[in-house]
């Protein structure tokens, strides 16, 4: 049962009038289950995310798990937070607004470079078959690993390395979503996508504002390009950065 003392109302006004019992943090599940309600219906599904099957998957991951645990009373707020090692796990829009633009479907194969603390890839997993994730520092591709098998998401797997290459021995993939900005659409990755495929990916220079971009790769391997919105991404570094 609710962990919170407060006794009405409780979707609409719980981060007002309600004072948790586990402390600070809130903690209860009960708790963190209606923080992500109020974070779909009011970050997600207002912005014009529509698809159910990610709606429900963003109601589901318990994004709460993948933070530090001093961020963990923020972690449904409509903000990036810190995950260690200088980056940060994504603002849950757009989490879910990348998540809808690949269009996930239940057999496909997706891959992400950027594991970053693990959440956006437990999203896909919720929608998805496979899930190969890839994160250049390791610290957090072991954190992140670590997460993920907790939880339960056997169908993700999580390699430590330079993502800018891709995965080549799972390719092609049915999509793929880079959540660490180059400035310049990798090659390797278009190239690793099926045809049909749909790649999403935040384009632009180092310290600015990039364009988030879709990328769909048709039947016969003609590549087109969209800019959806304007994102902040940290950098894709490489190896040798
Ligand atoms: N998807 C993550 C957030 C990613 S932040 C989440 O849900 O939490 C971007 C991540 O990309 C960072 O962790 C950064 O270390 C990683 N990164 C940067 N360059 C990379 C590269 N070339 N290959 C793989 N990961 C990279």
């Amino acid at each position: 049962m609710a962990k919170s003392r407060c006794l009405l109302s409780r979707a609409l006004m719980f981060s007002l009038l309600c004072a948790p019992e586990a402390g600070a943090a809130g903690g209860g599940s009960d708790d963190f289950a209606l923080q992500r309600a109020e974070m779909v219906s009011r970050q997600i599904a207002e912005r014009g995310v529509r698809d159910e099957r990610v709606l429900a998957a963003m109601r589901k991951v318990p994004r709460h798990e993948f933070v530090p645990e001093s961020e963990q009373r923020l972690a449904y707020h409509d903000t990036p937070l810190p995950i260690g090692e200088s980056q940060t796990i994504s603002q849950p829009y757009i989490v879910a607004l990348m998540t809808e633009l690949v269009r996930p479907a239940g057999n496909h194969r997706v891959l992400e470079v950027g594991t970053g603390s693990g959440y956006q890839a437990a999203v896909l997993a919720e929608l998805v078959e496979q899930v190969y994730s890839i994160e250049i520092e390791s610290t957090l591709a072991q954190r992140a690993d670590g997460v993920l098998k907790k939880l339960g998401y056997d169908n993700v797997t999580v390699r430590a390395g330079d993502g800018y290459a891709g995965w080549a021995e799972y390719a092609p993939f049915d999509s793929i979503v880079i959540t660490a900005a180059p400035d310049h659409i990798p090659e390797p990755l278009v190239e690793q996508l099926k045809p049909g495929g749909r790649m999403v990916v935040p384009v632009g220079p180092i310290a600015a504002t990039q364009q988030l971009r879709v990328l769909e790769k048709d039947a016969t391997g003609k590549v087109t390009s969209t800019v959806v919105a304007a994102v902040r991404f940290v950098p894709l570094r490489r190896r040798d950065d």
